[in-house]
């Protein structure tokens, strides 16, 4: 089939190199000058399957009232918010009850471990040489950060995930730079979960695709998308800026990152798709023995911390509302705060320290949309959040499988645009 892919961040990117390994004629549309400029810049990079979970979780709704007035809140509000970030802020309220949060958790999970597997698989097969390690330390201050995650330790005994609870001292064996002058009460660790580079593995998959026949369009904006009619019915024609004359495919998938929804909006699909932001700030190793050799993460401020290769790079906070060029100082204090109580010294941020700015596409109840629109040849893979790197390589599978007619090696229930009840 011929087929065009929306975007070129790291859900696109999957996206294209699984269709174009099936045999399909692949064009990528893709505004920017390169692949993975948005939301697939610069995030935190963890891969972490335990840790694939909704936000919207039962409690989270006072966890967020306690933080508003915090210095180093996690997660911020920018007021004025739209009306339709008022709406999406209602639906995620309604998502953390218990049976929507439990429901959600499980098909995250599901596949964020299917596509963990499908990562391990792509990067053995293709050689693919980029910046990752393995190790998650989840680091809780005090006695209460410690009794607020028993509920999560719980979740993790019932998935079967292997993780350890243990004491500041064997936490600092595995960590050996952890600052010896900030006091802890104990970690999580799992073994299993690990960090890599986010924007370096959709680099080096789009050469690869390439190479499989994708035609990658930079620079190339999808202005319109709009259904076959008639004769036509079974294709899609987009309408690229700048061209006079549509382009026709037999299929499109939808990977534009938070622009998704005002593409789908014309067709009659009212997606409630909201930009989370979130900042990182990323810096070279000033001193290897002084860095993190895999990733931490503070669970009281929800910063990570990880080593990519030969830089450190902080990343956090949820700002929700707000512009998607302004920075907020205050946020940016609190990454260099947690790098500098952790890791005081690992980083060169004296000079050349990267601040980044990027959007989580997030549907206010947690997991992605991956399946048919319910217009004819027209296919989604958009709302991975917080889990878009997590999820890439497994969505894309599935979605190639789905358009090839197969059954998905990953049980896709509640994935589909019908969750949302539009
Ligand atoms: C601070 C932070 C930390 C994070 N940490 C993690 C983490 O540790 N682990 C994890 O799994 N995830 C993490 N994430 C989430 C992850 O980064 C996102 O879920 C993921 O990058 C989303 O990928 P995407 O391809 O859907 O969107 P994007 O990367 O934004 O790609 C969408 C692309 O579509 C293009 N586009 C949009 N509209 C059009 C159009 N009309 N025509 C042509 N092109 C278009 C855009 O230019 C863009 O390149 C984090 C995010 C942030 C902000």
């Amino acid at each position: 089939m011929k087929i065009a892919v929306i975007g070129a961040g790291i859900i696109g990117v999957t996206t294209a190199y699984e269709l174009a390994q099936d045999g399909h004629e692949v064009t990528v549309f893709e505004r920017r000058l390169a692949a993975a400029e948005e939301g697939s810049f610069a995030n935190a990079g963890l891969v972490a399957p335990a840790y694939t979970t909704p936000w919207t979780a039962p409690g989270m709704p006072f966890k967020i009232i306690s933080h508003l007035l915090s210095r180093h809140a996690p997660v911020r509000v920018r007021w004025p918010l739209s009306r339709s970030e008022l709406g999406w802020m209602w639906k995620s309220w309604r998502a953390c009850q218990p049976d929507t949060y439990a429901a959600n958790r499980q098909r995250m999970q599901r596949l964020a471990s299917f596509s963990r597997e499908r990562l391990h698989q792509v990067s053995a097969d293709l050689q693919l040489e980029f910046d990752r390690s393995e190790g998650h330390l989840v680091l809780l201050r005090s006695a209460k950060d410690h009794a607020l995650m028993q509920t999560s330790l719980q979740v993790l005994r019932e998935a079967e995930v292997p993780f350890k609870e243990i004491s500041p001292e064997e936490a600092r064996k595995i960590e050996p730079a952890l600052n010896p002058d900030t006091s802890f009460d104990g970690a999580i660790h799992l073994p299993q979960d690990e960090v890599g580079n986010c924007r370096q593995f959709a680099l080096l998959l789009k050469n690869e695709a390439q190479r499989l026949g994708v035609n990658f369009a930079f620079s190339t904006a999808v202005e319109a998308i709009e259904a076959g009619t008639g004769e036509a019915a079974s294709g899609l024609t987009l309408k690229v800026a700048g061209e006079a004359e549509l382009q026709r495919f037999d299929a499109a998938v939808l990977c534009a990152g938070v622009d998704s929804a005002r593409l789908l909006r014309p067709l009659g699909l009212k997606i409630p798709l909201a930009a989370v932001h979130g900042y990182s700030i990323s810096a070279a190793i000033r001193e290897p023995l002084n860095a993190p050799r895999s990733a931490i993460m503070d669970e009281r401020y929800k910063v990570n911390i990880a080593r990519l290769g030969q830089r450190v790079r902080a990343a956090g906070t949820a700002e929700i509302g707000g512009e998607p060029d302004q920075q907020r100082a205050g946020t940016i204090q609190t990454l260099y705060k947690v790098l500098h109580d952790w890791f005081p010294g690992a980083a060169q941020i004296s000079s050349g320290v990267q601040v980044w700015k990027g959007a989580r596409p997030m549907l206010p109840d947690g997991p992605p949309l991956l399946g048919a629109s319910g217009i004819p040849g027209l296919w989604l893979n958009l709302g991975h959040g917080a889990s878009g790197w997590s999820l890439s390589c497994g969505s894309a599978r599935a979605l190639a499988d789905l358009i090839g007619g197969r059954t998905p090696a990953v049980d896709l229930e509640g994935l589909d645009i019908h969750r949302l009840k539009l």
